[in-house]
């Protein structure tokens, strides 16, 4: 992924123009998501829980991975797991159900799906990178309205002008929002699904973290889908993302799905996880109560402002120009978070940082204030 072509050889040089020629252009003009090292950091980066399996629980999980044939393809339609996932997480009867591999694979079989020349994906900005990213490899057209400047709200007006003058096929919207961390409001987001010819896909990536949600409100109109992943609850290393919505729907998104997508460990590692989703939910409550105290020690710091979040993670602007020399001086210190200053016009100044432990977010804090 991160191959250099080597100029000055000209095998290399009649390599490159062969890139030029057969590679969509749309690819060529894109760059690999880039996921730093943090090799000895502490890592509050990634919107990761920062809890491991409790000990007590990692000789049964092993168990159940004994248990299983690693000869034998997964049962494609993960039966098992999606019964647990519906009974665990509430997803209404008689709503479709797809399983992915991450949310993001979701995301992309729903571009797959729906795309095709002259057919627009719409998402908010700033916001999660990966809509525009998948759309662009999947050949839709991109479009992000921007967010209100000063409190990163929707933006009605503009986002239903965009939704009439477009026509998207599919419209994305993180609830809560990443990177800003805040919910837009239900209202508005039920009046976008209103107008959409096309799907909207309410993506609850941080549901573990806020008390709001879509995902009761699925079949109250036909063009809305809630997208959900196990990966900030505390498994992102399983990869498992799920779609709910009107069955007729999530049956057409599921044709593109590849056969085995989710594989056998992670099939059983899920439904043993979903079996003590107590342990999850009380890590959960543990990084709410920290989001609180470090959003409070952040705001009694001069210059920081800290904008509210119903995610794992708070978004912050510093005074001009400093976000970058902070960033790297919390490296410097161990710390390792997210610089988004430069990532869109209206992120000029901000970093982001995941929440940890509470150890870590001391750690984080107490460098914070030296790096300022
Ligand atoms: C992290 C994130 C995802 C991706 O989740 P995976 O299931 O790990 O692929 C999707 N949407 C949003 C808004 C996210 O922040």
């Amino acid at each position: 992924m991160n191959d250099k072509i080597i100029t000055g050889n000209p095998a290399h040089a009649a390599g490159a123009a062969a890139l030029d020629t057969l590679v969509r252009p749309a690819i060529r003009a894109l760059s690999a998501y880039h996921v730093p090292d943090a090799t000895g950091l502490i890592k509050l980066d990634a919107m990761e829980n920062p809890y491991s399996l409790p000990e007590e629980l990692r000789e049964p999980w092993l168990s159940a991975l004994r248990e299983q044939a690693l000869n034998r393809y997964p049962d494609p339609q993960a039966s098992l797991l999606r019964t647990t996932l519906r009974a665990t997480m509430g997803i209404p009867a008689g709503m479709g159900l797809v399983l992915g591999n991450g949310s993001d694979e979701l995301i992309q079989m729903l571009a797959l799906a729906l795309g095709g020349p002259g057919r627009t994906l719409l998402s908010v900005e700033p916001g999660f990178v990966m809509y525009r990213m998948i759309a662009t490899v999947a050949g839709l057209d991109y479009l992000g309205v921007p967010l209100r400047a000063e409190d990163f709200a929707l933006d009605l007006d503009a986002t239903l002008a965009a939704i009439e003058e477009h026509q998207p096929a599919l419209t994305f919207l993180a609830y809560p929002n990443n990177p800003t961390g805040n919910l837009f409001a239900a209202d508005s987001i039920a009046r976008i699904i209103e107008a959409s010819p096309g799907l909207v896909v309410v993506d609850e990536a941080y549901a573990p973290f806020t008390d709001h949600s879509f995902l009761s409100r699925l079949g109250d109109w036909p063009n809305l889908l809630v997208l959900r992943t196990v990966s900030k609850m505390g498994l992102a290393g399983l990869r498992l993302g799920y779609l709910a919505g009107p069955p007729e729907w999530i049956e057409e998104i599921d044709k593109t799905r590849l056969p085995y997508n989710i594989n056998v460990l992670t099939q059983a590692s899920a439904v043993f996880a979903l079996r003590h989703a107590e342990v999850f939910d009380a890590q959960t409550r543990l990084i709410r109560a920290e989001r609180e105290r470090l959003a409070k020690a952040l705001a009694a710091m001069d210059g920081m402002q800290v904008y509210p979040s119903e995610a794992n993670f708070i978004l912050l602007r510093l005074p001009d120009g400093t976000a970058g020399p902070v960033f790297m001086g919390l490296k410097a210190q161990g710390v390792l978070i997210k610089n988004l200053d430069g990532a869109h016009p209206r992120l000029r100044d901000c970093l982001r940082v995941t929440v940890g432990t509470a150890d870590e977010n001391q750690a984080f804090l107490e460098a914070l204030a030296k790096a300022v």
